[in-house]
């Protein structure tokens, strides 16, 4: 079975929350000296709002939103799925705008992002008790490339949302892909092994 709670303390590499010109708040775990500058550059290039975007650099996987001139990015090694980092996000941008009122604290002319500071203790609550809130599914889906049954996770805002049934998810896995049909029920509806390019 899948332990998103152990998952997310071993492979999570740092979560940032930004606004267009700094950083408000940044949690990297205690054994993570790395540094993400460069990348977390790359992603503010994305100037659109509300769609999550993916990056893939080397070990490294890089999701990002816009979210109501907040950036907020979430990077791991590359044994999570995007929808978990995805619905950690999801999660983070919730939880962070319901603790501040970001908007009033920013509008301080000498803002100081000390302010945030403790809400390290908040992401390390988040992750250690992940999978308590349920905000994913982990499903089987079976690929005939790799002829072997694999867990996939699913947003569970993701399937709600959807805008029919069953919705579409392409896994990227291995060099390859398999666009999974997923119905309300988090039943798999069918799997086709699909072409790639970008
Ligand atoms: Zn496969």
């Amino acid at each position: 079975m899948y332990n998103l709670n152990k998952i997310l303390q071993s492979d999570l590499e740092f979560i940032n929350i930004s606004n267009e010109d700094f950083t408000l708040f940044e949690y990297k775990p205690p054994r993570s000296f790395k540094n993400f500058a460069l990348d977390l550059n790359i992603v503010k290039q994305n100037t659109k709002s509300n769609i999550f975007f993916h990056l893939f650099r080397g070990n490294l996987k890089i999701v990002n939103i816009r979210l109501d001139d907040l950036i907020y990015t979430a990077g791991s090694t590359n044994k999570i799925q995007y929808q978990l980092l995805e619905a950690l996000i999801e999660q983070t941008a919730k939880n962070f705008n319901i603790t501040y009122d970001v908007k009033y604290i920013l509008s301080y002319g000498n803002f100081d992002n000390s302010i945030f500071r403790d809400y390290k203790d908040e992401i390390v609550k988040l992750i250690q008790t992940f999978d308590e809130l349920k905000a994913v599914k982990v499903i089987n889906v079976p690929c005939s490339v790799c002829d072997k049954v694999l867990p996939l996770i699913v947003k569970k805002s993701f399937i709600e949302n959807a805008e029919s049934y069953p919705a579409p998810l392409v896994y990227m896995h291995e060099g390859h892909s398999i666009l999974c049909f997923i119905d309300k029920n988090y039943d798999v509806r069918g799997v086709e092994l699909v072409n790639i390019t970008g």
